[in-house]
């Protein structure tokens, strides 16, 4: 049986004219499935009784199975779902309860099973790419997410390079937008930032924020630490940012995972500010979470204060991600690795 979100909303408005229905329909199935996160056509008692017999004959709500979660103490919970066609893969979505209250949840979403950025650090990236996620599989991370609770933030930083399946994302983000009402500011697309994918998507009014995972001002350093890009140069990168903002006229996030002894030295920190010295934008540092069998470590507290402090003396706006729900949740990237079998010593 066919997903129902394989069809973008205007593929799914023509289908419903074509068996009865109005194109508005479209909408209500969307929203329906996802921030009611109904499981069968049946309950959508809004839809006239034969669309919805015709929608249940010819398509599928659900695309995947849950083969595994984790609930942290905070509520942070991340599933890991399976997905059987054309290949059989597993990738994670993680739920992540707002501290404050009466605001919804942020859901970080995958768009690749695997990566093929190969970024030493990270355990998405370990055993390379199996494949690109379809729209409708990225999608159903959303309807999942949506089941336990509602949602008001996405950020696109699970597993995979987004930039790399622009369009199935596209279409994902296009059929979410109604279904659970999330707007171009409450989604943030996390990129190693391809410079000529960047300006490209610049142009084609992309309806998310960007975040571009830098790691370092340093271009030997960077080209070890995101490998795919290694010889294209960080201004280059950071032009393409630049592009972004002019274009969008939104600011973008540099984020920096701070890897203890490899790239947290207050010179680096000196390095950054002045790479990013002129530019509006924020630096969103991420203390590296420790994945097994990988040989990183976190970096000490004070180091990390000392960082932000020499990035603030210099000007720039600087933020700490905090670990949410890691105790049982880890770090994105890691379920998936350690249910292959790639976790040698987890
Ligand atoms: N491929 C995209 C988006 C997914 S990764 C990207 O790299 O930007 C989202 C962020 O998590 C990136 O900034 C990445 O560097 C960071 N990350 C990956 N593994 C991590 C780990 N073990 N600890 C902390 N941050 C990590
Ligand atoms: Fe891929 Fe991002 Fe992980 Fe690098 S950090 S391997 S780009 S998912």
């Amino acid at each position: 049986m066919k997903a129902l979100f394989s069809l973008s909303p205007r593929a799914l408005a023509s289908w419903c004219e074509e068996h009865g229905g109005r194109a508005f329909h479209g909408g209500i199935v969307r929203r329906e499935a996802l921030s009611r996160g109904l499981e069968r056509f049946e309950e959508m008692t809004s839809l006239p009784r034969r669309l919805r017999a015709a929608l249940a004959a010819e398509f599928s709500l659900s695309s995947g199975d849950e083969v595994d979660r984790r609930v942290a103490p905070d509520g942070t919970t991340k599933l890991l779902l399976a997905f059987e066609e054309p290949t059989r893969v597993t990738v994670e979505c993680v739920f992540i309860p707002s501290t404050r209250p009466g605001r919804g949840a942020t859901l970080c979403v995958s768009t690749q099973a695997g990566c093929p950025v190969g970024c030493p650090f990270c355990a998405s990236g370990l055993e390379g790419l199996e494949r690109n996620l379809a729209s409708h599989e990225i999608v159903e991370q959303f309807r999942r997410g949506a089941q336990l609770g509602p949602i008001s933030r996405a950020v696109v930083m699970g597993i995979g390079e987004p930039l790399l399946n622009l369009e199935a994302l596209t279409t994902a983000l296009e059929t979410v937008r109604e279904g659970i009402e999330l707007g171009a500011r409450k989604v943030t697309v996390s990129s190693v930032g391809f410079p000529g994918r960047l300006r490209r998507a610049a142009r084609s009014k992309p309806r998310f924020q960007l975040a571009i995972s830098l790691h370092s001002p340093d271009q030997d350093q960077r080209d070890r630490l995101v490998p795919a890009l290694a010889g294209v140069p960080i201004e280059e990168v950071l032009a393409a940012g630049d592009d972004w903002f002019t274009q969008t006229g939104r600011e973008v996030t540099y984020e920096y995972v701070l890897l203890g002894g490899e790239n947290d030295s207050l010179g680096h920190a000196e390095r950054l500010a002045e790479r990013l010295r002129g530019r509006r934008a924020t630096i969103n540092l991420i203390p590296y979470n420790p994945t097994p069998s990988i040989p990183f470590e976190r970096p000490r507290p004070e180091r990390v204060q000392a960082f932000v402090e020499v990035l603030t003396a210099a000007g720039q706006v600087a933020t700490v991600r905090r670990p949410r729900g890691l105790e049982q949740a880890a770090a994105c990237g890691q379920l998936r690795l350690s249910r292959s079998g790639g976790d040698r010593e987890g």
